[in-house]
């Protein structure tokens, strides 16, 4: 008989996890508690380690019909105006990596994953159905060796529901987090990511972009880029400052006065970007940017017949551009392992944790010390300007983080 995997969440991860269980050959369940999945969320960038597992899913025909491709990345300085450095992405990306460097609205992502999913008639799909809290029957003594185990989760109508795993892909507040490793709230970082989404058909010729650019100042930074086929530029402006309260809420209608103040002293053609939202009828969200510690071992992603994926396992910061990419290549990663079909579950969950560990901690570790670069000041800003300058692609090209399988020894 076929096993069957309980997935918590319906996001990014849940519905990649949720794809990859079903081409493992299991039966899948997957509970979201939101009732509609909606258009919330912003532009996301994809390297070409993500764009990989994509495309070994069949999804590229899909990708590049919502995609946008850039060209090229810029580092400009968020003071001067001045490029500090360049990266070519379109073909370079593809004849270094194999895949395309992607830049796609979270909606759009989510939709492909989702018309994935839909392909399986062994999946199916709860909306408005929260998980409460699961028991593993292989870790609650006595268990007699070799004899089956299930997990059985509790839903928010009450209903008890019975799998051979549980994945817990229910994000950064992840309730099957705080039961299997025991509670600890998210950190904090201090960093406000403001969001918006502009129809580049509203913006001036000058203001529309085709590539990415990265703004790098004291303590703050923005990013532009092109989404959904080039139809929309998504701009994310990160400054330091106080959270709101709310933090799990994390999608606050953004005061764009604040935003121009945390600005002040950059450069026009920063600004002018910035005023370029509000003036073509657009507005900013505000999320507050929380993050965890890197993990720690297998351990920290699977015990028994649970595991974690994406940021209910590694929530990073978005300095490297990868928080979805990683949940994207846990999937992956995922489905290898489930596939082992004459392993015991527990054993399988281990693989994919042992897998996977390392990789999400160097690239959790390395998106905070990205932020640290992206933010410097004095010296380090004056150090990290000139390496730009000399070395450009050097610095800016991430080989270690696009080639491979999503398996690393990672260094952290
Ligand atoms: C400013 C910013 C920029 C970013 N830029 C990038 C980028 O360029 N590239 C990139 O790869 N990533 C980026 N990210 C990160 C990326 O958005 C996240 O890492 C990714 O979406 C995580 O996906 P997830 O499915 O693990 O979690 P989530 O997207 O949070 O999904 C979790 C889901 O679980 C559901 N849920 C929660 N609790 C329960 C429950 N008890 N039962 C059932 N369902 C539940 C929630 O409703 C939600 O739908 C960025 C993030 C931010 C904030």
């Amino acid at each position: 008989m076929k096993k069957q995997v309980l997935i918590a969440g319906g996001g990014i991860g849940g519905m990649a996890a949720a794809l990859a269980a079903a081409r493992a050959g299991w039966d899948v369940r997957m509970y979201e508690r939101v009732a509609q999945f909606s258009e919330v969320g912003a532009g996301v960038q994809l390297g070409p380690n993500v764009i990989r597992c994509l495309q070994a899913w069949g999804l590229q025909k899909a990708l590049q019909q919502v995609a946008a491709f850039p060209e090229r990345l810029q580092v400009r300085c968020a003071l001067s105006g001045d490029e500090l450095g360049a990266l070519p992405l379109g073909r370079t990306v593809v004849q270094r990596y194999g895949a395309a460097y992607a830049t796609i609205h979270r909606a759009d992502l989510h939709g492909l994953l989702h018309a994935g999913v839909q392909r399986y008639t062994e999946a199916q799909l709860y909306q408005g159905l929260g998980i409460e809290s699961f028991a593993d029957a292989s870790t609650t003594p006595p268990s007699v060796p070799g004899s089956e185990t299930v997990v059985t989760v509790r839903t928010s109508q009450g209903k008890e529901i019975e799998g051979d795993a549980l994945i817990g892909a229910d994000g950064l507040w992840s309730r099957t987090r705080t039961q299997l490793l025991g509670y600890q709230a998210p950190r904090v970082t201090g960093h406000l990511a403001y969001r918006a989404l502009v129809p580049q058909s509203a913006l001036p010729a000058s203001l529309r972009t085709r590539q990415v650019t990265a703004w790098l100042g004291p303590r703050l930074h923005m990013v532009q880029y092109p989404v959904r086929r080039g139809e929309l530029q998504n701009l994310v402006v990160i400054v330091q400052g106080p959270a709101p309260h709310n933090l799990e809420d994390w999608d606050h209608a953004a005061n764009a006065r604040d935003l121009e103040y945390a600005l002040q002293g950059t450069s026009t053609a920063l600004q002018n970007a910035v005023h370029s939202v509000q003036a073509a009828g657009a507005s900013w969200r505000l999320w507050p940017l929380c993050d965890r510690p890197p993990v720690r071992g297998p351990d920290d992603m699977a015990r028994g017949l649970v595991a974690l994926l994406g940021d209910a396992a590694h929530p990073m910061r978005p300095y490297l551009a990868q928080g979805a990419g990683m949940a994207i290549e846990d999937a992956a990663q995922l489905e290898r392992a489930l596939s082992m079909h004459d392993l015991e579950v527990p054993l399988r969950l281990r693989r994919y944790a042992v897998n996977r560990w390392q990789r999400n901690a160097r690239v959790q570790a390395r998106s905070t010390r990205n932020g640290r670069i992206f933010h410097a000041t004095g010296p380090v800003r004056w150090a990290r300007n000139l390496s730009l300058r000399l070395l450009g692609e050097r610095v800016l090209d991430v080989p270690w983080l696009y080639r491979g399988d999503g398996v690393d020894q990672g260094r952290c």
